[in-house]
């Protein structure tokens, strides 16, 4: 059996703080031995050049690095030279995604969804890149529906991913459902799991309800009934998606990735709880 792929995901510090609190983040993290680390990047090229920053930061580490790389708002141009600079520095790994356009931003740019974008990496690299898209085991937010978003999955595979990496979810059977419904069209690629620790409550839930992940309403109420209580919050986030990681490792998951959201703790104490080894 392939070697499970464990990565942890990361965003571009925007102050020398947030830089070097990442770099002890990723100190304490890479003991782990994850197979890479990926950072986010903001939509518009936001992020552009912190993206890039953090990514060769980790590779000069030794660490391997894929940057994700968002289309909307960008041009065919910019998202080109982004390309040859990570070409040039020797990244071979990226995440492929279309991004959400900040309010404000009227420019929607030449590509409107990620397929469009794995074709544009594929036309102008070949198979330089080893290229992961986005999947929604519970469905993008904006999708018409679960079969349409399924077929719309399809065509980034068409268009030559090689793997998935998962919004986050808190229910296995949606991510075991979905593995199910891409094999029965033909998709095989690795879908790996991504998972959220969980830390501050209310934050979570107020952003899971705008990227459409659902929290189980048992859980939800449990968790607002420690209030406060930050210890309890943290003991019982962690059982729950410790026993969710180990149910979908047991059902085949091809590997776990976590987002870290810039911090060691909850990633390493899951890691540690899994027992997870790549290599
Ligand atoms: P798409 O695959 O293009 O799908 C977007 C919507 O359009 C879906 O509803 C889909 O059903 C529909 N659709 C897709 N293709 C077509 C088509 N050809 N015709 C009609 N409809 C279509 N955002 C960032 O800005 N930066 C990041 O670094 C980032 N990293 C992420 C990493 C992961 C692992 C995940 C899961 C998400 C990440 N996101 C990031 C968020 C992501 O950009 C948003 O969820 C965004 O809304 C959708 O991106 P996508 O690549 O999945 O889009």
């Amino acid at each position: 059996m392939a070697q499970p792929i464990y990565s942890i995901e990361f965003f571009p510090p925007k102050t020398p703080e947030g830089v070097a609190k990442l770099r002890e983040t990723r100190r304490q993290l890479a003991l782990l031995k994850p197979r890479f680390f990926s950072v986010t990047f903001g939509a518009g090229g936001s992020t552009r050049d912190r993206t890039l920053e953090t990514v060769l930061e980790i590779q000069a580490e030794g660490l391997a690095a894929a940057p994700h790389l968002s289309c909307v708002g960008s041009t065919r141009d910019n998202l080109g030279e982004i390309l040859e600079t990570y070409k040039a520095n020797g990244i071979r790994h990226i995440v492929a995604l279309r991004g959400d356009l900040p309010s404000g931003m009227a420019e929607p740019g030449e590509f409107r969804y990620a397929n469009e974008l794995v074709s544009f990496i594929r036309q102008e690299t070949g198979d330089w890149f080893q290229i992961e898209v986005a999947a929604y085991p519970e469905t993008h937010p904006q999708a018409r529906n679960y079969r349409d978003d399924l077929a719309n999955f399809k065509r980034k595979v068409e268009a030559g991913a090689n793997a998935a990496i998962t919004q986050y979810f808190y229910n296995a059977d949606a991510y075991f459902n979905f593995v199910e419904d891409c094999a029965r069209l033909g998709v095989t690629l690795p879908i790996v799991p991504g998972i959220m620790p969980i830390s501050n409550f209310s934050q979570l839930s107020r952003f899971s309800a705008a990227c459409g992940a659902e929290i189980p309403r048992w859980f939800s109420r449990k968790m607002e009934s420690y209030l406060d209580d930050v210890e309890s919050i943290r003991a019982f986030g962690l059982d729950f998606v410790a026993g969710m990681c180990e149910r979908l490792l047991a059902g085949g998951a091809p590997g776990l990735h976590f987002y870290a959201l810039n911090q060691a703790g909850l990633t390493t104490t899951l890691w540690q709880r899994l027992g997870l080894q790549s290599e």
